[in-house]
């Protein structure tokens, strides 16, 4: 057999089952990738321990006869999830030694469908990024690089180290989560899968808050299936988060079947924007030729919001992300400051926050507070929820209308050097979620897959978003453009 870890989900699924492997052999093949790995900074804290037990304890279950579809695949988490007995620190120093005394919903529903944990992946502080530059534990590193250029290039974010792990083989598939961009951003600039479910699909509990109207969970894959399997056990109702769905999860697997005939595919005007490489121009009309040659109708939409989405975004997040971070001071979590002769809770208050939280955290925290302040909180927040509801019924009417799916680009660029955007105006950064944010802001499904490649050799990634609860449909859609564009490129190993 090829390298283990090399694996995605369904192909060592299939080999668990029919005994031509066992989840030890995967697993100690992850951990073996990962030691190799410390060049891409991805997994931040190891466990191999818990790893070989669970592998254990899933190659007895497949043995028995019992084994669900995740059972024995190593993965990693993404340090948002809070893991219990595990470090879970969302990349950020204010939650030092922070060790929660819990499972979230999503790891508990996975490791009960038997899968292993080789670890926790690095991630941008608190998830608010797009270039995993605001780590406490510090960049990660992306496995692509341009032809004939070593510089270190981003995997995107906030799930930087779930992309740049997946696709340097470190685990057959990670957990990502979504705010704004932040599984589908990264998938793209990794060449990889990843799905954000509608909003209320993934149980937000036990995952830290960022801004809770907007984050889902999702998973980030080697492939479109993978996706549809991981997807499924992630999900379902759970009474701890009410704002989760209490719908039936279906077998979205089942769904893959390829056929797009007949289905109408829109084409948003909006997304044509001034100035966008022409690369990513052409991949979008090669996706629209894929969609069109399997059968589907190509329909010319419009999202007439589309471009108040990015700022009315850049109010909303930062608003909750205030209201959320304010559990931070010192008390009951992680890092508290040294404090001098005479400081009282306030001291301790400051002093630990401004210790313990980046300068991108500090600047949203300062955002979110302003634009909730009792003189501005019509001119901003209020205005800006009004926003999120046009943009949402900008998607409502295309659906009503018949539209099945809708594509677009996953981003704006491929993968940038590290440094690149960091140092420029965070505004430059911001504009990397210009094609994810707006499914955010709906609660849509939203998946990103790999197309093509830019003519330095980076992978360029294409996105589909459809209907509420769907998401075997559009996954069923991003299966057509997966096998049409036959994407199979992988980094060469230089780490
Ligand atoms: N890049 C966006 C932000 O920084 C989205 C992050 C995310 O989806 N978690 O807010």
């Amino acid at each position: 057999m090829t390298d283990l870890n090399t694996l995605g989900l369904a192909e060592a699924r299939d080999a668990l089952r029919k005994g031509d492997t066992t989840s030890t052999a995967l697993t100690e093949a992850c951990l073996t990738a990962i030691e190799g790995s410390s060049a891409l900074n991805a997994f931040v804290h190891n466990t191999p321990e818990i790893a070989m037990e669970q592998a254990k304890a899933a190659d007895a279950r497949i043995q028995a006869g019992d084994a669900p579809a995740m059972c024995g695949l190593p993965l990693g988490i993404k340090d948002l999830f809070c893991t219990k007995g595990v470090p879970s620190q969302a990349a950020s120093a204010i939650l030092d030694g922070f060790k929660p005394e819990y499972e979230s919903t999503v790891t508990s529903k996975l490791f009960d469908a038997g899968a292993v944990m080789l670890g926790k992946l690095n991630m941008d502080e608190f998830a608010m990024g797009s270039s995993n530059e605001t780590s406490t534990y510090g960049n990660v590193i992306n496995p692509w690089r341009r032809a004939d250029d070593a510089a270190a290039l981003t995997p995107g974010g906030s799930s930087g180290g779930s992309a740049s792990a997946v696709a340097a083989d470190l685990c057959l598939a990670a957990t990502g989560t979504d705010t704004g961009g932040s599984i589908r951003q990264p998938a793209a600039f990794a060449g990889i899968t990843g799905i954000k479910p509608t909003y209320g699909r993934c149980s937000r509990w036990g995952i830290v808050a960022f801004a809770s109207s907007l984050d889902q969970a999702g998973p980030m894959t080697k492939s479109v299936r993978d996706a549809a399997i991981m997807l499924e056990a992630m999900c379902g109702h759970d009474p701890k988060d009410s704002t989760s769905a209490d719908l039936a999860v279906p077998n979205f697997e089942a769904m893959l079947t390829g056929d797009v005939k007949g289905k109408k595919i829109g084409i948003p005007k909006e997304y044509r924007m001034d100035g966008m490489p022409g690369e990513i121009e052409a991949l979008w009309q090669e996706g629209t030729a894929m969609l069109r040659d399997a059968g589907a109708e190509i329909v010319d939409i419009s999202l007439p919001h589309t471009k108040y989405a990015l700022p009315a975004y850049y109010v909303i997040a930062p608003a909750e992300a205030s209201s959320n971070l304010a559990r931070y001071d010192g008390v009951r979590y992680g890092h508290r400051a040294k404090l001098d002769q005479g400081d009282g809770i306030t001291e301790m208050y400051e002093k630990t926050r401004a210790e313990g939280f980046g300068a991108e955290v500090q600047r949203r925290v300062m955002i979110g507070t302003y634009v909730l302040s009792a003189g501005f909180y019509d001119a901003y927040y209020n205005r800006a929820r009004k926003v999120r509801t046009l943009i949402k019924k900008d998607f409502e009417d295309v659906f009503a209308q018949g539209i099945d799916g809708i594509l677009t680009p996953a981003t704006p660029s491929a993968a940038f050097g590290l440094g690149e955007m960091q140092d420029a105006d965070p505004v430059q950064m911001y504009l990397n979620d210009v094609f994810t944010v707006t499914v955010n802001m709906a609660g849509l499904p939203g998946v990103s897959v790999p197309a093509g490649l830019d003519k330095q050799g980076l992978p360029l990634g294409l996105q589909l978003i459809g209907k509420p609860w769907e998401e075997g449909e559009l996954l069923n859609l991003a299966y057509a453009v997966e096998q049409a564009a036959g994407f199979v490129a992988k980094p060469a190993k230089w780490w």
